[in-house]
């Protein structure tokens, strides 16, 4: 009983805090160095109640999917009059938004209080009344030492540990920093910022008595699939980086734990490390593929060509489950993870749930489309062939359904062969519930990168999407796709006839419509 008492006492407590985290509120939250798996748990809380996100440029937009669709995101670089000191305005925006009563994520590169000014951010929200938490992150010293495999602290080689900022010019006479003693710093310097002025920073150091020779590695993008570094020494760092060509942003680390990296880290060596993948399927789908590509150490760029919405009318929908309800069909077939979704959302909408389904059997296209359904707790009457087309679904099917009622869950674009087919054979209802908005963002910058080639390998997963993928690609960036700069993956042959359509040839095409497979293709290509 009194268990039952705790519980009860407990939800009514949850609803309370629940509502409470509506009140205006800015969190400043540490996004942590690049790797967006490495955002802390309270940090993604925030960000799932946000009403309003306002996000450093540096931050990786992949953190931006944890707020509702709903929240407003908006980089700081988009704040008016941004130059040459935003921050008021970012103080302002912040004050502003939370007076409208909003719970506001300021979501900050590393940690908010390591060279971010989250303590400005702060003071001035204490100012003005307004009620805030700051949500500590991984700042990028911690990172490069964790992705490069160098212990910042060790027990015979550095006793304590300096993050400096490099901002200031040396031989400013308003200098905050001595170098003079962090020259003589008996421990490991990591200097954030300092990329343009290490050529009076080192000097300075070596000329306070730092050993010229002491190991030094400055890296750029630490802990994403854009990570570079280069070691050197002390005297030779500046010239050793110029001559690597690393880019911002980058921080260097100073002392003999740099002497212990291995020649390459565990991150190194991923095996797609440094390769920029374009994801083009719709944006609710990329996610899984998006996280395994990632954890190869591969950069996966999201530029979806077709878009996932409400069907026009949901009357076929609606109608379809007025007779599911009264176990009028035999089969329900589902030909897409989407139309799964879709299908149970509705459902759900409508008040109804799965009792719905009772004794009905049911079909799926493609093995995804039954893990779908598995999420469900739903398993598929009929599993899909090796092929995973709706013409082997329906060898497997044709003399099960002959005849019977059958329900098929399809999208607005449904291929007409297939309603045609199963038509001929079984008593057949359509239940759209959902449409395929097909066009690429024009805006996006991914184009740029196409048309400079700075991307490795573009994925293409139907003939819809090639499509719309291939209607968004200049002359620029066709050539490119044609000479093979730019490697096409296609999943399946009919995608890959769409992408010869355009006079490329060069396709690699995976042996199932599977992430795995497709990222088996990858593998082979890449693999270092
Ligand atoms: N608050 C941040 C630092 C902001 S200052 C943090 O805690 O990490 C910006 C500087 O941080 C850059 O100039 C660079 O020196 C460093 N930096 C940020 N992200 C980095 C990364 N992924 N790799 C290397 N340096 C990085």
């Amino acid at each position: 009983m009194s268990t039952l008492f705790n519980r009860r006492y407990d939800a009514s407590h949850e609803e309370h805090a629940t509502s409470n985290s509506k009140q205006a509120i800015v969190y400043l939250v540490g996004a942590g160095p690049g790797d967006p798996g490495l955002l802390t748990l309270r940090g993604k809380e925030c960000l799932e109640r946000a009403d309003f996100v306002l996000y450093d440029q540096l931050v990786s937009p992949q953190l931006l999917k944890y707020a509702p669709e709903s929240a407003e995101k908006m980089c700081v670089r988009e704040l008016a009059d941004s130059h040459p000191d935003r921050w008021p305005h970012v103080h302002v925006k912040l004050i502003e938004e939370a007076r409208l009563g909003k719970c506001v994520v300021r979501l900050k590169g590393g940690d908010p209080l390591i060279f971010g000014r989250g303590g400005e951010e702060a003071a001035a929200l204490r100012e003005a009344g307004i009620p805030y938490e700051i949500v500590p992150g991984v700042t990028a010293a911690l990172a490069a030492g964790a992705y490069l495999e160098i212990p910042l602290t060790h027990r015979s080689l550095a006793s304590a540990v300096a993050f400096i900022t490099g901002h200031e010019h040396p031989g400013k006479p308003t200098s905050r920093i001595d170098w003079k003693m962090i020259a003589a710093f008996p421990g490991t310097i990591v200097i954030y910022m300092g990329f343009s002025r290490l050529n009076s920073i080192i000097p300075e150091l070596i000329l306070h008595g730092k050993e010229p020779g002491t190991p030094a590695i400055s890296v750029s993008r630490a802990s994403t699939g854009e990570q570079q570094s280069v070691t050197a020494t002390l005297a030779t760092l500046d010239d050793a980086i110029r001559g690597a060509g690393l880019t911002t942003p980058a921080l260097v680390i100073i002392g003999p734990v740099v002497g212990l990296r291995p020649v390459r880290s565990w991150f190194e060596e991923r095996p797609l490390l440094g390769k920029r993948v374009l994801i083009t399927r719709p944006r609710q789908q990329a996610e899984e593929f998006a996280q395994r590509l990632q954890e190869l150490g591969a950069t996966p760029l999201l530029l979806p060509a077709i878009e996932i919405r409400d069907p026009a009318d949901w009357a076929t929908a609606d109608a379809a489950m007025e007779k599911l309800r009264d176990a009028s069909f035999d089969w329900v077939i589902f030909t897409s993870v989407n139309g799964v979704e879709k299908f149970f959302n509705r459902l759900k909408a409508r008040g109804r749930d799965l009792r719905d389904l009772g004794a009905t059997k049911l079909a799926v296209i493609g093995s995804a489309t039954a893990d779908k359904l598995r999420t469900f707790h739903l398993e598929p009457d009929v599993v899909p062939g090796e092929s995973m087309n709706s013409e082997r679904l329906l060898l497997d099917l044709r003399e099960r359904i002959h005849g019977k009622s059958v329900l098929l869950v399809t999208a607005e674009q449904g291929r007409e062969s297939l309603r045609l087919e199963l038509a001929a054979i079984c008593k057949l209802d359509v239940a759209v519930v959902y449409t395929q908005v097909e066009g690429v963002d024009a805006r996006s910058e991914i184009l740029n990168l196409l048309r400079r080639g700075e991307i490795d390998c573009v994925t293409l997963t139907s003939p819809n999407i090639a499509r719309a993928f291939l209607a968004a690609c200049d002359e620029t960036i066709i050539g490119r796709l044609q000479r093979g700069e730019i490697h096409v993956l296609s999943s399946n042959s009919r995608t890959s006839a769409v992408v010869r359509e355009r006079g490329i040839q060069k396709i690699m095409e995976s042996a199932k419509p599977t992430n795995e497979s497709m990222i088996g293709v990858m593998l082979k290509m890449y693999a270092i």
